[in-house]
């Protein structure tokens, strides 16, 4: 249930109302927003109690959250919400953030390389995976805590906040040493534990959507976040097996747009795994933001017909810095109100 309060509402008026939901048996979220405050009465608690509340003073209107995600939901907060990472602000008109990087980190030559070149193109934050997810055993699988240390390294020299992906819970508390942002791959979207665990970092947390997820499966994925504790998520739209083979996934741009209608958090596009192939990324990642997508994840690699991982999909330096040139990047404030 939503309880939005007046737009004149007293701070007296709105801690009552926190008081009478916790009361009621649910936790009480409050939502601030630049016109009125809303309490998002969230859990299982005394319905009744709740929509008795239409008559206390201050109180504008009591609603029903209609969908079952309920934080996540726009509902909660209609002006969508923004994201800090390390100083970078994704969402909300604020302009397209881009992320860019290697696959995977390979070597401290290959990061640095590629770190210079996406800052100095206008890249906003570095990627680069140290633990990979990858279908084979045999495949490469990552130089873990090494890794994390080049990309602390990588930050310090260019200034880029770092993402990179947590495939399990054992590794949470060394990430958090080292990255701005905690990664969920595609596959562990649904890792209900790793969620969880997340819930409780202080770490914004980027959520791929997963290769067979509906819209709602991932929202309610952001919700265990954002319920367990930590607002701080931005939801990746990476493409959804289909039954095309032309492209390695079948990127749903449909859902960056359906997604921000459902939802207040920042939502980005990542075309690199969306598609597969080199030549689509540019047109995939205006098309992105045309849809309204708050950001972009590119891979990026020095010569991706040597990458450990996902060369086929990676920008060279040159092409990144001339689809930079590309983007419009600046977002129309008419257009996003
Ligand atoms: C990646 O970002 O390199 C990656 C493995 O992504 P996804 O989880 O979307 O496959
Ligand atoms: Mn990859």
């Amino acid at each position: 249930m939503i309880v939005n309060m007046k737009d004149g509402a007293t701070e007296q008026q709105i801690e009552h109302i926190i008081e009478r939901v916790r009361e009621a048996g649910y936790q009480a979220h409050v939502t601030r927003g630049t016109e009125r405050c809303i309490v998002a009465a969230v859990g299982s608690g005394r319905r009744h109690e709740i929509e008795a509340l239409q008559a206390a003073p201050g109180v504008d209107n009591v609603v029903p959250i209609a969908q079952p995600y309920k934080l996540v939901s726009r509902q909660v907060r209609p002006e969508g919400s923004i994201v800090d990472v390390g100083g970078v602000r994704i969402g909300n008109g604020e302009p397209v953030v881009v992320i860019a990087g290697p696959c995977s980190v390979e070597s401290r030559d290959q990061l640095l390389t590629t770190a210079r070149a996406v800052k100095n193109a206008g890249a906003r934050l570095l990627r680069g995976g140290a633990y990979k997810p990858r279908t084979s055993p045999y495949d490469f699988q990552g130089l873990g805590e090494e890794a994390l240390e080049l990309l602390a390294e990588a930050r310090c020299e260019t200034g880029l906040p770092v993402v990179t992906e947590v495939m399990s819970t054992e590794d949470v508390d060394i990430i958090c040493e080292h990255a701005d942002m905690l990664q969920v791959g595609a596959r562990n979207m649904q890792n209900f534990a790793l969620l969880r665990r997340l819930a409780t970092v202080d770490k914004p947390v980027l959520l791929k959507r997963g290769p067979s997820a509906t819209v709602k499966e991932w929202l309610l994925a952001a919700e265990y976040l954002l319920t367990g504790g930590n607002p701080n998520v931005v939801l990746c739209e990476r493409g959804i097996k289909t039954f095309e083979t032309e492209t390695r996934n079948t990127i749903d741009l449909a859902a960056v747009a359906l997604a921000k209608e459902l939802s207040h958090l920042p939502v980005i596009a990542d075309p690199s795994h969306g598609t597969g192939r080199r030549s689509l990324i540019a047109p995939v990642s205006k098309a992105a933001i045309a849809v309204g997508a708050d950001g972009l994840i590119i891979e990026v690699h020095p010569n991706p017909e040597r990458a450990l991982s996902d060369g086929p999909q990676s920008l060279d330096l040159r092409e990144f810095q001339a689809m930079m040139r590309e983007l419009p990047l600046q977002k129309n404030a008419a257009a996003v109100a």
